[in-house]
């Protein structure tokens, strides 16, 4: 089945009996009973499949997580509460029966580098940085710090950078690290990081999966090995999603591919007109020719989906002209987030990676002209009038 026909299908008309919804109710309960206690006796011992208390499992989740796990195509899945929910369920599960060692890309989600430094180091697990784009870099650390997990991002923020995952499961494997990406940014439409190598994959479902803006969560997707420790870890310590949350996260994903062709086509037109813009002195985006990454991008996406996050540094400007920029947009919405049906924009040294120094950003890159946008889907006339009115 192709996925604009499992993300309509897959989760939905499962367990009722004889009258079926036809798509899945909001199951508030937080416990369950069965006729007869003999058989919530063998739920409770996992001998059964069934439900009986909320935190293990709930049947609007686990219709999410059957639609999650067939876009992904894993072996299960956990929703979570939010994606940093799911980067740490991912990370802690992926350590679980490993050494307490983490290589990570030096480009990550801010609150997941604050994860790593913040909460696992002082718990005694120590994280290695490497250039992730860099295969040798790569290979050495792996080598030299011999981590139980290497974690990753398919697109780096903001400057949407790709790193060679297939390659880098291949280094992981025979080390014995298991691979996490985190998969926000580009999706099941773009990439499948399981069937590439990696053992977990996550998202912050915040973002593209529900794609309106009106839910906080997250999904941990899983290979066949991690699923039982998964689950054990979330049993234990509860990230779970709540079942309102899990509703609009599958209402949301059924038009998850037409969104996404939708809105990487008009990012593709967005990066063009920026980048013939004279007020614009470069442009990141990862349909770009001259990308620094492009053969990978060519090699593991499909022609045309190339993501829709841009990322563009205005001509001879500072956060002055960088504010004055944004406040004169009149449609493209200035939010925090991204992957929304709305086009958003975002100033990363204020937002993203505020808490990172100026002289760091600077090494990393994201100077204080560096405005990064999440294309909706919106008309593109409309989205490329406004940004015209704005930078002119
Ligand atoms: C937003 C985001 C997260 C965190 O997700 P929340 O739902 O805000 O907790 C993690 N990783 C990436 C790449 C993100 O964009």
């Amino acid at each position: 089945m192709k996925i604009h026909t499992k993300a309509v299908h897959a989760g939905d008309r499962k367990k009722a009996p004889r009258q079926v919804p036809v798509t899945t109710p909001i199951y508030t309960a937080s416990s369950f009973f069965c006729e007869s206690l003999e058989d919530l006796d063998r739920i409770f011992a996992r001998e059964e499949d069934g439900f009986c208390y909320s935190r293990y499992d709930n049947p609007t989740n686990a219709a999410l997580e059957e639609l999650v796990t067939a876009l992904e195509e894993g072996h299960g899945t956990l929703a979570c509460s939010s994606g940093m929910a799911a980067v740490q369920t991912a990370v802690l599960t992926a350590l679980t029966d490993r050494p307490k060692r983490i290589v990570a890309a030096d480009a990550l989600y801010g609150a997941t580098i604050s994860l790593l430094f913040k909460v696992l180091e002082p718990l005694g697990v120590e994280t290695r940085l490497v250039d992730i784009c860099n295969l040798d870099a790569v290979d050495k650390a792996i080598g030299a710090h011999k981590p139980g997990c290497v974690l990753m991002e398919t697109v780096s923020n903001p400057l949407l950078r790709v790193g060679e995952m297939d390659r880098i499961a291949a280094l992981a494997r025979p080390a014995g690290a298991a691979l996490v990406v985190d998969n926000t940014f580009a999706t099941p439409c773009l990439i499948r990081p399981l069937q590439l190598g990696a053992g977990l994959v996550v998202h912050s479902a915040t973002k593209y999966l529900a794609g309106h803006g009106d839910v906080l969560g997250g999904v941990v997707v899983s290979d066949k090995d991690h699923y039982e420790t998964l689950r054990t870890l979330s049993r234990a310590y509860g990230p779970v999603l709540g079942p309102f949350e899990s509703y609009l996260t599958m209402r949301g994903l059924k038009t998850l591919p037409l969104r996404m062709e939708r809105q990487c086509a008009n990012a593709c037109r967005v990066a063009a007109r920026l980048a013939d813009h004279p007020g614009v002195a470069r442009v990141h985006f990862t349909g770009d020719p001259g990308h620094p990454d492009a053969a990978t991008i060519r090699r593991l996406f499909p022609e045309g989906l190339y993501g829709a996050m841009v990322s563009f540094e205005m001509r001879d400007a500072g956060r002055a002209e960088v504010f004055a920029f944004m406040e004169r947009l009149k449609m493209i919405v200035p939010a925090t987030s991204l992957g929304d049906v709305h086009t958003m924009v975002l100033y990363p040294s204020m937002s993203s990676h505020r808490e990172v120094s100026p002289k760091q950003r600077e090494r990393m890159g994201i100077r204080d002209n560096l405005v990064r946008l999440s294309v909706g889907i919106e008309a593109i006339e409309d989205i490329l009038e406004d940004l015209d009115q704005a930078l002119s």
